[in-house]
């Protein structure tokens, strides 16, 4: 543990530069813990810019690889193979995969060492675990070559936003640990001489936090920020309230929750640089992002397919994504269902020169939606506007633990009263019809999740399990 002393530390008086951090340290460390990095850092900064047939190609190529290992090692998939009625030379296109059902989180739950490849060794492979803010964590395993190449991919979408090795960057980020703990922001030796990340904890932000982050950022001036969409958008909502405008980025790369519209607008607003949305995850890492143009994220579409397909039950214009990992061995991913909605693929060349597949928006979770009594899924996004205009609601949050009634909790801001509270539900309405009960109280502040994520709407797993069953009745 840092002590308070070196939170003040200096870094620029240290000067380490990026150059050689590009040059020099960052190859060492990457050689001597990612051995096969460069060739997939090489490969993927070629495979972006293929045309559509190659790239088509590459990815088939690479499907059918993981499929014929699936079925001849993983007792898991060998079974579903052939409950399908299908072999790996039956599947010739990305739309032939739906021939093979959904890969669920309860699944990888309940039958773990099934999907364990029989001839990776145990030495090749580490295991990770996402954090389980919404649920249950998940616990699954990732070649060591996987995590080489998922560093590259990872490299390759930050120079998009103008982010390379060695280059200063701020980590507006939720806790490593969900400890519950409040961590001071520190900056050690591994950081300044490798990672160069500047790590701000989202988890419990006060306003002395922020000012503090302030303080830290104004020292060390890295010119890309990564961080959680809320968290940037909060951070950029306390600089414009305390009249701070000179905390500046390049670039703002928001990632692990969904950007509302406008959000975009403020972040660039107020900090002066780009924003560069992201999509990712613990289990594939990352997923899509954003290029210069901002047309829609590219998906990491050499490394990974991905499905956003059509289901009954979902809101209009929205599909699940599922997600299949094309390089992962040890614990194959197919048509994994990773619980997100977004809008179909787009397809066709972007200006910027990549045909790299595009997903325009995000829908959320499926425990951003609410349920109504009357079996409908209402967006969290699209509810989480209504007040945007109401100065008496600072802040917003829809829980809802059974499907008859809502909760609306709510930080007042100036002029909260009788009044507000009645053109709150007359917004409302036109979304609940009168068909579910709806409370609105007020609360002093509403804290992120453990993860340091912000949730618009926190619908109980059993109001989703209870709808799906509903619909498949
Ligand atoms: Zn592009």
């Amino acid at each position: 543990m840092m002590t308070k002393a070196h939170t003040h530390a200096h870094p620029h008086t240290h000067p380490v530069s990026s150059w050689l951090i590009r040059r020099a340290v960052y190859p060492l460390w990457v050689s001597r813990d990612h051995p096969a990095y460069f060739r997939y850092a090489r490969q993927f900064a070629q495979e972006q810019f293929l045309p559509p047939e190659e790239l088509d190609k590459l990815r088939m190529e690479r499907l059918r690889g993981l499929l014929l290992h699936a079925f001849r090692n993983v007792p898991f998939y060998r079974r579903r193979f052939e409950v399908s009625g299908v072999t790996p030379l039956d599947i010739r296109t990305v739309e032939d995969l739906k021939a093979l059902p959904v890969l669920t989180k309860s699944e990888i739950q309940t039958q773990n060492t099934e999907l364990l490849a029989r001839n990776v060794p145990e030495t090749e492979r580490v295991a990770n675990q996402t954090g389980g803010s919404t649920g249950s964590p998940l616990q699954f395993w990732v070649d060591k070559e996987r995590m080489d190449s998922r560093r590259a991919s990872t490299d390759r979408h930050n120079a998009w936003a103008g982010l390379r090795p060695g280059d200063w960057h701020a980590h507006l980020w939720g806790s490593r640990f969900d400890t519950g703990t409040v961590t001071r922001p520190t900056i050690t030796w591994r950081q300044r001489l490798l990672y160069r990340n500047l790590t701000l904890n989202t988890s419990l932000i006060s306003d002395e936090d922020l000012a503090e982050y302030v303080v830290l950022l104004r020292r060390v001036r890295p010119r890309v920020m990564l961080a959680y969409a809320q968290s940037a958008v909060f951070f950029a909502r306390f600089c414009e309230r305390n009249g701070i405008d000179d905390i500046r980025f390049d670039s703002i790369v928001v990632t692990a929750e969904m950007l509302l519209p406008g959000q975009r607008s403020v972040i660039e607003r107020v900090f002066g640089g780009k924003v560069f949305n992201r999509y990712g995850c613990r289990e594939v890492s990352v997923i899509a992002s954003d290029c210069p143009e901002a047309a829609g994220m590219h998906v990491n579409g050499d490394a990974l397919v991905v499905e956003v397909e059509a289901a009954p039950g979902l809101p209009e214009g929205t599909g699940r994504v599922l997600i299949t990992d094309l390089f992962n061995r040890s614990m194959p991913f197919i048509r994994y269902e990773i619980g997100d909605l977004a809008t179909p693929l787009e397809t066709g060349k972007c200006a910027c020169g990549r045909w790299l597949p595009r997903i325009a928006n995000i829908r959320g979770r499926v425990t951003d939606f609410l349920v109504t009594a009357d079996k409908r899924r209402i967006s969290g996004i699209s509810l989480a506007l209504l007040a945007g205009d109401m100065p008496q609601v600072r802040q917003m949050q829809f829980v809802q633990e059974n499907s008859r009634s809502i909760q609306l909790r709510v930080v007042a801001g100036n002029g909260y009263g009788a009044d507000t509270v009645e053109e709150l539900r007359r917004r409302l309405d036109p979304y609940l019809r009168g068909t579910t009960e709806l409370s609105i109280v007020t609360v002093d502040r509403i804290a992120a999740e453990p993860s340091g994520k912000f949730r618009y709407v926190k619908t109980a797993q059993e109001v989703q399990d209870e709808f799906a069953e509903s619909r498949s009745a």
